[in-house]
């Protein structure tokens, strides 16, 4: 299988219908490790417009295919979500680690969030788990 066609599957099994540019955006998220926010991909993407960018986005987010990530730095981020995701449900719950000096957010799935207990009459709807430190890249 040719990749386009790996990745037309993968938009396919989201319900996404498959355009030129949404085989860009997820092709370049797949090829970064780490989590991009929109000026990244506006930055490497010259020729689309932000509100473009970002409906992809939000199209990926609502479908299961992309997580935002709130690492604190008041930008969101985006990463590639596990096979866990689908179409209206998440399944995001690993650390995520941002790094002090260069700034990058990392997902790191394997880490999953602790389970904890809230004080009576709290009702939680999301937990958010950013570790903040040193990357391996900047060691
Ligand atoms: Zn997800
Ligand atoms: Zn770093
Ligand atoms: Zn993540």
């Amino acid at each position: 299988m040719s990749v386009i066609k790996e990745l037309e599957e993968n938009l396919l099994q989201h319900k996404i219908k498959p355009t030129a540019m949404r085989l860009l955006v997820l092709e370049y998220l797949l090829d970064h490790e780490i989590a991009v926010s929109l000026t990244d991909l506006y930055r490497d993407f010259v020729k689309s417009d932000r509100t473009t960018i970002y409906r992809t986005l939000k199209a990926f987010e609502d479908n299961g295919l992309v997580h935002s990530i709130d690492d604190g730095t008041g930008v969101p981020k985006y990463a590639l979500c596990s096979d866990a995701c689908d179409v209206g449900k998440h399944d995001d719950a690993h650390i995520h680690f941002h790094c002090d000096k260069c700034g990058k957010t990392y997902c790191l799935p394997k880490f999953s969030i602790p389970h904890f207990e809230l004080p009576e009459s709290f009702s939680k709807n999301e937990v958010n788990l950013v570790v903040k430190g040193i990357c391996p890249d900047c060691k």
